[in-house]
């Protein structure tokens, strides 16, 4: 039988019987969490949550429900990242649509939304706003987060993709923010103009010489553009730190995302020019994942 076919005979199933097929399946293809990716494509293709699983196993699904669950199976085989099959993502509890040039978002990223909050709030607290830009978007996770926890914030987007400003301007919408929303085209800062009180950014950080031994997972599948930090994986931080001075508002605070190896090296570009760093938190795994800056005084 081909490849493709493999489960077509495959008629009605219960949930928990659809599930051991596919963990048995994602095992043999020595796939690390078949289980959980298991687990993540039944409820997320029949928009489940975990406890209807757990009340519910033994409900049937429908023979064509089962044979649009296997031909994702058979995606996830191929290494296609369980989220990226079912075309969307959640983060900080809200759910992202993905598309093929945003980076899927990930749970290391939350570690800067929670950490920019309070900030964000005292300027609200002083100022009745608080502008906020996400240098290169993606899929507007860190931007429209905070637009979305923060009802006086207002956001701007910037990416080099159209289609990922898009995909941002459709999250904007279904999240109900995109009356305080706008997005750029440009690298960086390059077409940006005016202040802001805060300036995020999960830029691309890893080595151009790490990438080709990236999982493959990661490599095929999120956008190459998305990943590549250029030679020593600091490129957009430079570019970063050249533009901020300019657009930073007085009192204003920068927020970055690093990789766990890189903060003495982010530090030192930033305060090359005149910022300096303010705080280092790190991620659920212990790992350095955010940096905060400010101008230095004068
Ligand atoms: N800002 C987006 C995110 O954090 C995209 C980041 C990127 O493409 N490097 O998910």
């Amino acid at each position: 039988m081909p490849e493709a076919n493999r489960f077509a005979a495959v008629g009605e199933m219960t949930r928990n019987a659809l599930i051991k097929n596919l963990s048995v399946r994602f095992e043999e293809t020595h796939l690390p969490q078949p289980g959980d990716d298991a687990r993540a494509l039944v409820c997320g293709l029949l928009d489940l949550d975990l406890t209807d699983l757990v009340l519910a196993g033994k409900e049937a699904v429908s023979e064509d429900d089962v044979a649009r669950i296997l031909s994702a199976a058979e995606r996830r085989c191929r290494h296609e990242p369980v989220h990226r099959i079912l075309g969307w993502r959640a983060f900080y509890g809200r759910d992202f649509l993905l598309s093929p040039e945003t980076l899927e978002p990930r749970p290391d990223t939350e570690t800067l939304v929670s950490a920019v909050l309070p900030l964000s709030r005292s300027v609200i607290a002083a100022r009745g706003r608080c502008r906020v830009i996400d240098l290169g978007t993606g899929t507007g996770a860190i931007g429209l987060t905070l637009l979305c926890e923060l009802p006086q914030a207002e956001g701007t987007g910037t990416d080099i993709s159209q289609d990922a400003l898009a995909t941002a301007r459709r999250n904007a919408q279904r999240l109900g923010v995109s009356d305080r929303f706008r997005t750029i085209c440009g690298n960086w800062f390059d077409a940006v103009e005016g202040e802001y009180d805060l300036v995020v950014s999960n830029p691309p950080y890893i080595r151009h010489g790490v990438i080709a031994t990236l999982d493959e997972d990661v490599r095929g599948f999120d956008p190459v553009v998305a990943l590549d930090g250029g030679v020593d994986g600091l490129d957009g931080y430079r570019s970063i730190a050249a533009g901020a001075m300019s657009h930073l508002a007085p009192g204003g605070h920068i927020a970055v995302e690093t990789g766990y190896d890189q903060q003495d090296a982010v530090c030192g570009i930033f305060q090359d020019h005149h910022f300096r760093c303010l705080e280092r938190i790190t991620d659920f795994g212990g790992n350095d994942r955010v940096l905060i800056f400010s101008r230095k005084p004068q």
